[in-house]
C-alpha cells in the first residue's frame, strides 16, 4: 500500500510506471541500438541487486504500480531472477504489474521461473524471422533460441507481446508475415519507429520507416479497425479482422504522445531520466549510497517530478546528432 505522496509532475501527469534497467550489457548487438564494439559500464558503477530492490520499493511507496525490468538485456544479469522474485512478492501489495522486455535469447531457461514469480505478461523483441536477416540486424546468430524462448514463455502461461522495430529495406517487406505469424500464435505485435538515441555505425535515417506509411500498406491487405485497447503507454492499436489479432504503433517521430506520459526510466547506474528523449535526470545512486538514503531518495524523486519535461524533441535526419548521446540500452527501452 502506498503511504507517501504520489508522484505527480509539473504538468499534472501522475507517474505510475517505472522502467528499471537492471544492466546495460547485452548478448546481442542490434545495429540500430548499439555499435558492435559497445563500451559497457564498469560493473562497480551499476547498482547491486539489493540497491535495485531498495529503489523499486521506494518507488512502490510513492505510488508506482507497474514496473518493467529492461536493459540492456535483463536476463543476462546474474541472479536477476532473485530480484524478480523479491519484486513479485510486492504484487497485490502496492504493485499491480511486474513485467519485462527481453530479446528472448535466454527466455527458454527463465520462462517457468518468471511465471512462478508472478510475471503475467512480457514483451519480446523480434524484428525478423529470417535467420540471415536476424544475424545481420543483431550481429549474432540467435534466432532459433529466441523462437524457442517465445514458445517456452507461451507454454509457461505468459502472455507474450512482440515488439518490432520497422526498418526500411531491412524487415519492411516482412512486416505482414511477422504480423501473421504473431497473430497465428496468439501474440499482439507492436511496431516501433527507430529513434535517434546514441551513436551507431551507419545512419539510422537510412532505415527510418515512418509508420503511417506501413499502416497504409497494411490497410491495402487487411481490414484494420481502430481499437480502444490501451496499454497505458504510447502505442495506439488496430484490430485486424482477417487475423483476429492486434497491431500496435509507436510513433515517436511522426506523432507526439507525451501529453499522457505516465512513466519514468531509471538506468542500471541509478540515473532517473525523466524523459527517454531528454537529458533531465536525477542521481538516485548518490541518494541511495548517502548517509540518509530514505530522505535523500524522497528529495530526488520530488526533483524528478519538477524537471520532467512536457515533451520529447526527437528529430531524425541525415547528419543530425542523435537526440540524446546515450543508447537505448543504457536508458532502458
Ligand atoms: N534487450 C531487450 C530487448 O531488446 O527487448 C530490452 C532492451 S531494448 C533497448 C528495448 C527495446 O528498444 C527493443 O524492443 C529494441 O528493439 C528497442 N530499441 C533499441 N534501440 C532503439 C532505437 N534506437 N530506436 C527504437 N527502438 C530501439
Ligand atoms: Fe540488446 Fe535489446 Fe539493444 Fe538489441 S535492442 S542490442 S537486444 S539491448
Amino acid at each position: 500500500m502506498s503511504c507517501s505522496a504520489p508522484l505527480v509532475d509539473a504538468f499534472n501527469r501522475r507517474i505510475s510506471y517505472l522502467r528499471l534497467s537492471v544492466t546495460d550489457r547485452c548478448d546481442l548487438r542490434c545495429a540500430y541500438c548499439m555499435p558492435e564494439k559497445m563500451q559497457f559500464l564498469p560493473r562497480k558503477e551499476v547498482l547491486s541487486l539489493e540497491e535495485l530492490h531498495k529503489l523499486a520499493l521506494a518507488f512502490i511507496d510513492r505510488g508506482i504500480t507497474k514496473i518493467r525490468l529492461t536493459g540492456g538485456e535483463p536476463l543476462v544479469r546474474r541472479d536477476v531472477i532473485e530480484l524478480i522474485r523479491a519484486l513479485g512478492r510486492k504484487l497485490g501489495e502496492g504493485l499491480a504489474e511486474l513485467t519485462l522486455t527481453t530479446n528472448g535469447t535466454r527466455l527458454a531457461d527463465f520462462a517457468d521461473d518468471l511465471a512462478a514469480a508472478g510475471v503475467k505478461r512480457i514483451n519480446v523483441s523480434l524484428d525478423t524471422m529470417d535467420a540471415a536477416l536476424f544475424q545481420k540486424l543483431s550481429r549474432r546468430d540467435r534466432l532459433s533460441q529466441v523462437l524457442q524462448g517465445i514458445a517456452a514463455a507461451r507454454e509457461a502461461g505468459l502472455e507474450v507481446k512482440l515488439n518490432t522495430v520497422a526498418l526500411k529495406a531491412l524487415n519492411e517487406a516482412e512486416i505482414p508475415a511477422l504480423v501473421e505469424w504473431a497473430h497465428a500464435h496468439g501474440h499482439a505485435l507492436t511496431l516501433i519507429e527507430v529513434m535517434p538515441l546514441g551513436e551507431v555505425e551507419g545512419e539510422r535515417v537510412d532505415h527510418y520507416l515512418p509508420l503511417p506509411a506501413v499502416r497504409e500498406a497494411l490497410e491495402k491487405r487487411w481490414t484494420l479497425t481502430e481499437s480502444d485497447h490501451r496499454s497505458g503507454g504510447p502505442a495506439r492499436y488496430v484490430d485486424v479482422a482477417e487475423t483476429g489479432g492486434r497491431i500496435g504503433f509507436i510513433t515517436p517521430l511522426t506523432n507526439n504522445f507525451c501529453a499522457s506520459c505516465n512513466r519514468i526510466r531509471v538506468t542500471a547506474t541509478g540515473q532517473l531520466y525523466a524523459c527517454l528523449g531528454g537529458a533531465e535526470k536525477v542521481d538516485l545512486r548518490a541518494a541511495l549510497r548517502s548517509e540518509t538514503p530514505d530522505a535523500n531518495l524522497a528529495v530526488a524523486l520530488d526533483e524528478a517530478m519538477r524537471i520532467k519535461p512536457e515533451k520529447h524533441h526527437f528529430r531524425i535526419g541525415r547528419g543530425l546528432e542523435p537526440a540524446q548521446p546515450r543508447h537505448m540500452s543504457l536508458t532502458g527501452g
